[in-house]
């Protein structure tokens, strides 16, 4: 067992907590408060390099991998900007690049690698619909074949960053649930460059994260080419959980950076603060919760980097990209990333939640009010209960797939 990290983690590490540093909490106050992109923020991602961490060096990247992405993202949410730190390179990064470079074919890799790389391509994915919502089994755009291309019609809800997207990963079946052998089978993914007079959308008013749109979106007789299928027809479920496993893990690394940067002002602040005789971050009743809540996000670290680590090292696609059931046969050999996946992302965030609920406690009235930032810290960490998968889905998986338990709901 070792658990130094990489030199190469080091070194982005220390990047990535150089570049957080230049965009501040006050930065990001500003954003949010105006709704605004932080165009300035995503050009020096990409700049530094951080939009084409895992893109591999031939097509203009680094060619490292989740462990070294999530290391980056746990710094650059943990020394200023929060949830941001995750959320840009999360839409572009783990979405579209990823399964790209896992899946995508060489023409695909050739088209759109290199500009995702330098954050000239914005991404998105397209998974969830309003009648399904968790029950992702159940969604219902459907993509028909005519010659060779694909139509497709449907609607989704939620799609976090499509008005500045020029690639989305959209999910679709090719063939309905109650068509399918199985009902993880009938999923295919598609590339889909944006915008598109067939893909209309509008944005969704939010509780937080204001630096960025999340949309409703609807999709009327899109046609797309076979070319753009991601991976295998049909069997576009198993590369969709190398998406949503990274997409845990690396919200896990956002959560916790987040709560690390509330608990740091919130312990900076108690020094200072007297309102009896003594700093009120010498009364115990402060100090337990953050205390707590401190060593539960060290837990969620370790299994986050084991989560990334497995992800790495462990778990490989097949040669053929477009084999649908030797990518089946590997997804379920390696069970074991998402087990990790959802663990850490399961404590990751419930850690946070008391971090930043008892960093807000300790900052009193102030706390309540925009200038401490904490109150955004809160909206943030409040959406990853909800998503990228509710707690109560995170932990459905742990007791039915871990603990073997019968499975609660059908
Ligand atoms: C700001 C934001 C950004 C998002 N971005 C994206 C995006 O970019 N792309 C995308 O595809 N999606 C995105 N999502 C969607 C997000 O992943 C879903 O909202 C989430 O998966 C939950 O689906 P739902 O909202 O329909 O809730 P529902 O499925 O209606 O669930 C409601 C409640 O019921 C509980 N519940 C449901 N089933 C069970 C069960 N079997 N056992 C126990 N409890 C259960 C849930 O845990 C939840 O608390 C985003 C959502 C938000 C809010």
């Amino acid at each position: 067992m070792d658990f130094n990290l990489s030199q190469e983690m080091e070194l982005l590490g220390k990047v990535a907590k150089e570049l957080a540093e230049r965009f501040p909490p006050d930065y990001w106050r500003r954003k949010d408060r105006d709704h605004e992109f932080a165009k300035e923020f995503w050009d020096a991602l990409g700049e530094a390099g951080f939009t084409g961490v895992i893109i591999p060096e031939e097509y203009g990247g680094s060619g490292m991998g989740l462990s070294e992405l999530v290391h980056s993202i746990y710094n650059l949410c943990r020394y200023g900007p929060g949830l941001a730190g995750v959320w840009y390179l999360m839409l572009s990064e783990i979405f579209v690049a990823l399964p790209i470079t896992r899946y995508g074919t060489v023409e695909q890799k050739e088209l759109f690698l290199p500009k995702l790389a330098t954050g000239e391509y914005e991404g998105c994915m397209a998974l969830t619909e309003p009648e399904a919502g968790t029950n992702t089994m159940r969604i219902r755009t459907l993509a028909v074949k005519e010659g060779d291309e694909y139509v497709i019609n449907g609607d989704k809800i939620f799609i976090s960053g499509v008005d500045r997207a020029k690639l989305m990963v959209l999910v679709v079946r090719t063939t309905p649930f109650e068509k399918a052998e199985r009902k993880t089978h009938g999923f295919t993914l598609f590339l889909v460059e944006l915008p598109n007079k067939s893909v209309s959308y509008r944005p969704i008013d939010k509780h937080g994260i204001n630096y960025s749109n999340t949309c409703e979106v609807s999709i009327r007789d899109l046609r797309v080419s076979e070319d753009n299928v991601l991976g295998p027809v049909d069997y576009g479920w198993y590369v969709l959980l190398d998406i949503l496993n990274p997409e845990r893990i690396g919200f896990a690394f956002g959560a916790i950076g987040t709560a690390e940067l509330a608990i740091s002002r919130a312990v900076e602040y108690s020094k200072g603060r007297r309102v009896f005789r003594d700093p009120i971050g010498s009364y115990q009743a402060l100090q337990h919760p953050l205390a707590e809540a401190y060593a539960y996000l060290n837990g969620a670290k370790l299994l986050g980097y084991k989560a990334a680590w497995l992800y790495d090292v462990m778990h490989k696609p097949p040669k053929n990209v477009k084999d649908g059931k030797a990518i089946e046969k590997k997804a379920f050999e390696y069970k074991e990333v998402g087990d990790y996946a959802n663990m850490a992302k399961a404590v990751a965030v419930e850690s946070s939640i008391k971090a930043i609920y008892w960093a807000m406690q300790v900052f009193g009235g102030y706390g309540y009010t925009l200038d401490m930032d904490v109150e955004r810290w809160w909206r943030e960490i409040n959406l990853l209960r909800l998503a990228p998968v509710t707690q109560q889905m995170a932990l459905n998986y742990i007791a039915s797939n871990i603990l073997g338990m019968p499975k609660s709901y059908r």
